[in-house]
């Protein structure tokens, strides 16, 4: 079989005919096995002496047997991880399509810029005398992330997401006791992030689910009708996790504060409309701002996330310490309740330092390096480049909530796999092969056998192009009923298809030596 650029690939004939190799490797893609069956306890890749005399002081409970842990010599050990890491995806090897995710490219800028020893080799225990620069940096992140939200004040702890949510919430319950109320419930659309619920739930709350209309969003009418004055919040996400901007949002937000209740918005999308809105003015209480998704940074499995909270001016008394202050120019950075400024409330530590100082920079640099024209470009990019693919899909793939535009990733539905046999996981195992991360799939559950796709402003339109190419071949394929081109799939990956479920229900997370066998 000849590919795009007229060169032979391995599959058909030509691979059936390829000879077997002894070493199972299949040239650059090797076949790695386990560090514990390449170890042998007996090698180490370090030289330190046996000790003698020591005396161990453990009182008896020191180790009597072995750990198993597996020995290799350094190259051995390199070699390993290494290879491994040629199996991996990321977004420096390709498009990461995964929705709801961003995976944005992480400029290298900002990678030097974390790594310079003034900020690299600070340690938070180190006394706030020895670190302005860095307190001055948090403080200027902080006045960024106001001014691009039109919100008064920041909560730069929280270390993710989820984390600022629960932030936010906490601001939320705090200010509510302050006004003697307890209240019980929050209202999360079906559609949010599993986060949302669950933070509500972690704080005590009872959940309830606001269903969405069937054009995606939500309808004002339905949040005014699960309001009273037990509901302390609702959690909105905007835009969407469908990818769609809720343009009702300031109706949601004048019911809910007529109800007494607070406007929680999960900032995760945010890249999708910096420097286009502000959800300040649209009414938003508490709003998180995933750094790792808007102001790039790699993550994922990867890198540390930071999740800064912005807040309106009915909480901002409440956010937790620590937090840097400006007095007269000069950053402090607030420990303790008490010390802080007059009218300050904070409803407790929320974690033992002040956030991500390494993300902090990088988001920092993300954001002078782009300047408010360039942040305001990149969403306008981001918006563009989901738009992009929706138009060269639209006709092949389904789009469940009816042909308009999208903010900045485009959702569809697996109706256009109706009578093929196939399902939205075959048709991600495939993109596999054409050397592609899978889109999310499978979210937001509200649309059946949802595949989400965002290509973030950072890729060019040839690559765009040739994903929407590689995407409209397996949709025709799957069209055409060549069912074997998925049901296997994936067939080029150092793995075949897994069965993810027993993986996740019962994963084997140890590792036995095999027992040696009988003589006979
Ligand atoms: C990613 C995401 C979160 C959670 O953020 P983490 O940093 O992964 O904890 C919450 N809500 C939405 C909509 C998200 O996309």
């Amino acid at each position: 079989m000849l590919n795009r650029q007229g060169r032979q690939t391995d599959t058909g004939e030509a691979a059936a005919a390829a000879p077997g190799t002894f070493t199972g490797n299949r040239a650059l893609r090797i076949e790695e096995a386990l560090i514990f069956e390449i170890g042998r306890p007996e090698v180490t890749g370090v030289d330190l002496e046996e000790g003698d005399g020591v005396v161990p002081r453990l009182g008896g409970l020191e180790r009597a047997a072995r750990i198993g842990l597996p020995g290799l010599s350094e190259p051995e050990t390199l070699r390993h991880y290494v290879r491994l890491s040629r199996m991996n995806y990321g977004i420096d090897t390709g498009v990461f399509p995964l929705g709801s995710c961003t995976m944005k490219h992480n400029p290298r800028l900002n990678e030097k810029m974390a790594r310079l020893p003034g900020f690299g080799d600070v340690h938070p225990l180190q006394p706030a005398s020895t670190v302005p620069g860095a307190l001055e940096l948090m403080a200027e992140l902080g006045r960024w992330l106001c001014v691009l939200t039109g919100m008064p004040a920041v909560a730069l702890s929280p270390k993710a997401g989820a984390h600022g949510e629960l932030c936010g919430m906490m601001a939320i319950k705090a200010a509510l006791a302050a006004r003697g109320e307890k209240r019980s419930l929050v209202l999360v659309p079906e559609s949010a992030h599993g986060t949302n619920p669950a933070t509500a739930a972690l704080l005590g709350y009872r959940v309830e689910t606001v269903p969405a209309r069937s054009d995606g969003t939500v309808d004002p009418a339905e949040v005014e009708k699960h309001l009273s004055p037990d509901v302390a919040a609702v959690m909105l996400t905007n835009p969407n996790t469908c990818g769609l901007f809720e343009r009702d949002v300031v109706a949601i937000a004048d019911a809910v504060h007529r109800a007494g209740a607070y406007f929680y918005a999960d900032g995760a999308n945010f890249n999708a409309i910096v420097g286009k809105a502000l959800p300040g003015e649209l009414g938003v209480d508490a709003m998180h701002i995933n750094l790792h998704k808007t102001f790039s940074t790699p993550h994922g499995g990867g890198g540390p996330g930071a999740g800064p909270v912005t807040l309106s001016a009915a909480l901002a008394p409440f956010a937790p310490v620590p937090y840097v202050t400006l007095e007269g120019g000069t950053p402090r950075l607030v420990e303790h309740a008490g010390e802080g400024e007059a009218g300050r409330a904070p409803f407790g530590r929320l974690s033992a330092f002040h956030g991500q100082m390494g993300m902090f920079v990088r988001a920092m640099s993300y954001m002078l390096a782009h300047g408010s024209d360039g942040m305001r470009q990149a969403s306008e990019d981001a918006v563009l480049a989901a738009n992009y693919l929706r138009a060269g899909l639209k006709d092949l793939m389904s789009l469940p909530f009816g042909d308009r535009p999208c903010m900045h990733e485009v959702l569809f539905d697996d109706h256009w796999l109706d009578g093929t046999g196939l399902t939205t996981l075959d048709f991600a195992k495939a993109m596999i092969d054409e050397g592609y991360h899978p889109m999310t799939v499978y979210f937001p559950l509200v649309v059946h056998g949802a595949m989400l796709i965002e290509p973030t402003e950072s890729e060019s339109k040839a690559s765009l192009d040739l994903f929407v190419a590689a995407l409209r071949d397996l949709a025709m394929a799957a069209h055409r009923g060549d069912k074997a081109r998925f049901t296997g799939a994936p067939h080029y990956a150092p793995r075949r298809r897994l069965d993810e479920t027993r993986a996740a229900r019962t994963p084997v997370l140890r590792w036995t030596p095999p027992q040696p066998q009988a003589a006979e």
